[in-house]
């Protein structure tokens, strides 16, 4: 039910579409904010992100990049999938949608949540919803959304819990390697924050394999 005075926002999330989703918004042909006011007759046009470049470049209202994330638990996949990439992403687990809400607020983290009630929350500012529910989609549409491909920077940070990784000697970590690997690897990283070894051979290829076939998807996107 629409108030007598509603906001721009209450009137598109009314239809269901997340404010976050909405990159400009034109009343009666002029670009307006979210708190703008409708009263009586009004034609509102909305559009998302990928309309950018073409029109209206000044008057967006979702930001273009972003360095930092927090994804709430159902995301398990994309949020290890952009951490081997080494993106920043948090995640909620096992947290309430308050605490999700507030961390992405104190730590000006990025929302990523296919929960649209959530991401229609007041408190949220930038956020963004993955369409697809295939991880491999959604990792695609993060990086493009937030134009992250350049700052990629795989095996710098630790899939399991976002610490990044540090180079380590094999003397450091032997004690946590299987006696195989500690004949047959020598190149090693380990978690600042966790203490997780990540070695060659074990970790690291499976990581490539999907890396390499994130960048390939990528450059066919083109
Ligand atoms: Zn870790």
């Amino acid at each position: 039910v629409l108030k007598e005075r509603p906001s721009v926002k209450d009137v598109i999330e009314a239809c269901g579409v997340p404010h976050p989703e909405v990159d400009l918004i034109l009343v009666n042909g002029q670009p307006t904010n979210f708190a703008f006011v409708l009263d009586g007759e009004a034609e509102v046009a909305i559009y998302g992100t990928r309309s950018r470049s073409t029109f209206f470049p000044k008057d967006r209202l979702q930001i273009a990049t972003a360095e930092s994330f927090i994804a709430d638990v159902h995301l398990g996949k994309l949020t290890r999938n952009l951490r081997a990439l080494g993106v920043d992403v948090a995640c909620s687990h096992p947290a309430s949608d308050k605490d999700l809400l507030d961390s992405a607020l104190a730590e000006n983290r990025i929302l990523l949540s296919r929960d649209r009630r959530l991401l229609m929350h007041r408190v949220v500012e930038n956020a963004y919803c993955p369409r697809s529910d295939q991880p491999l989609a959604q990792t695609l549409e993060v990086i493009v959304r937030f134009n992250l491909e350049s700052r990629l920077s795989p095996f710098t940070r630790c899939i399991r819990c976002n610490g990044l990784l540090q180079i380590a000697s094999k003397a450091e970590v032997i004690d946590k390697l299987e006696p195989l690997s500690r004949i047959f690897y020598h190149e090693f990283r380990r978690c600042l924050a966790c203490g997780h070894v990540y070695w060659r051979g074990s970790h690291f290829d499976k990581l490539q394999r999907r890396v390499d076939e994130i960048r390939a998807r990528l450059a066919r996107s083109k």
